[in-house]
């Protein structure tokens, strides 16, 4: 799995599928997210589609 550097999301693909970034193999952290509408922490990391997520990507 790779993280996209701007928005996080986890894909195994070597271009973000949201956003279209570079992805990093260099991250902590997963995040899943179910429901972006109602999870409190992705509002705060302005997640709105839902996935898997990393916390941090270098
Ligand atoms: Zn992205």
């Amino acid at each position: 799995m790779k993280a996209c550097l701007k928005c996080k999301y986890l894909t195994d693909k070597d271009r973000c599928p949201i956003c279209n970034s570079e992805v990093s193999e260099n991250w902590r952290g997963l995040l899943i997210v179910l429901d972006p509408l109602r999870s409190e922490i992705a509002k705060k990391v302005k997640i709105d589609i839902k996935g898997k997520y990393a916390l941090s990507v270098k």
